[in-house]
């Protein structure tokens, strides 16, 4: 089932964000609030700070990743918080066995109630997405991303568990990519990828596509609504027969490749790890689109 693209992320996020001092000290508050819901779920946030200084929420995931919940939206934002503790597991997982382990071992997820709150946590990102992965600094050099946080829109307490499953994943690969990722990456190829770990495989119930007439582009995702959807599905698909035909290795390596600190040429790329130019590669992809699932 190709999941509904108004509960799926529309953009990313690629550079520089700055943590707005204001929310750091939001964090702080935050931070003991959702850890009391986690502890103790039976009973209400706190509502005056307590005297001591705040414990780390007991939450773990993948392969001993340890998990920072910021609730910026009391009651609300904790219900969905709840929510992504439950499933952050398995996107770890997820993103582990395609990525692999060697990534940063905290994940940060701040849920936020407002457009300003929103607007605070990711500086610059549109505001009716639903999550988006930003980080302060990125040194593709030395490996390392830092103020990583995944921050969730005002409207993403509303998404099925399965959109919001498919969301977190989204963005974990985001996160979990970013220090390896050139800041001038490919957006076709970071989209396809996050998008390929994160949505369920294409079946019969879901919508065909127009035969393509060119490979996925960065160009693609300059148009506005339905255009943008469509890219993303394009580039999705892409990744999908990328996968089927030649393996998740393939696409792995596509990525570390074309889209990596020492970012190759596309095509070149394409060719090492499908054996086809991009003409034949059109070609069977749009074979491969064609068969019956
Ligand atoms: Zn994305």
């Amino acid at each position: 089932m190709a999941p509904d693209r108004s509960t799926t992320p529309a953009v990313t996020e690629n550079g520089s964000r700055r943590w707005p001092v204001a929310l750091a000290a939001l964090a702080v508050t935050a931070t003991l609030v959702i850890a009391a819901v986690l502890l103790r779920p039976e009973e209400s946030a706190p509502t005056a700070a307590p005297q001591s200084p705040p414990s780390a929420p007991s939450l773990v995931v993948g392969d001993g990743r340890t998990v920072t919940l910021l609730s910026l939206g009391g009651s609300a934002t904790d219900a969905l918080l709840d929510r992504v503790a439950a499933g952050l597991g398995d996107a770890t997982e997820q993103v582990e066995r395609f990525w692999g382990t060697d990534w940063t071992r905290e994940i940060t997820v701040v849920a936020t109630d407002s457009p300003a709150q929103f607007a605070g946590a990711a500086p610059g990102a549109p505001a009716e997405m639903a999550a988006v992965a930003v980080a302060d600094s990125v040194d593709t050099d030395r490996r390392v991303a830092s103020g990583q946080r995944i921050v969730l829109g005002p409207g993403a307490g509303r998404m099925s568990d399965a959109a919001l499953r498919v969301v977190l994943t989204h963005e974990l690969f985001h996160y979990a990519a970013r220090a390896d990722t050139a800041p001038d990456a490919p957006r076709w190829i970071t989209e396809a990828v996050a998008d390929y770990l994160a949505r369920p495989a294409p079946d019969a119930t879901t919508p065909p596509v127009p035969a393509p007439v060119a490979l996925p582009a960065d160009s693609d995702f300059e148009s506005p609504e339905p255009g943008l959807s469509q890219a993303y599905d394009r580039a999705w698909l892409f990744a999908r027969f990328v996968a089927d035909r030649h393996g998740p290795a393939a696409l792995r390596e596509l990525y570390r490749r074309a889209a990596g600190r020492h970012m190759e040429a596309v095509d070149t790329v394409l060719r090492d790890v499908t054996g086809a130019d991009p003409g034949q590669l059109l070609q069977r992809w749009r074979q491969w689109l064609a068969e019956p699932r």
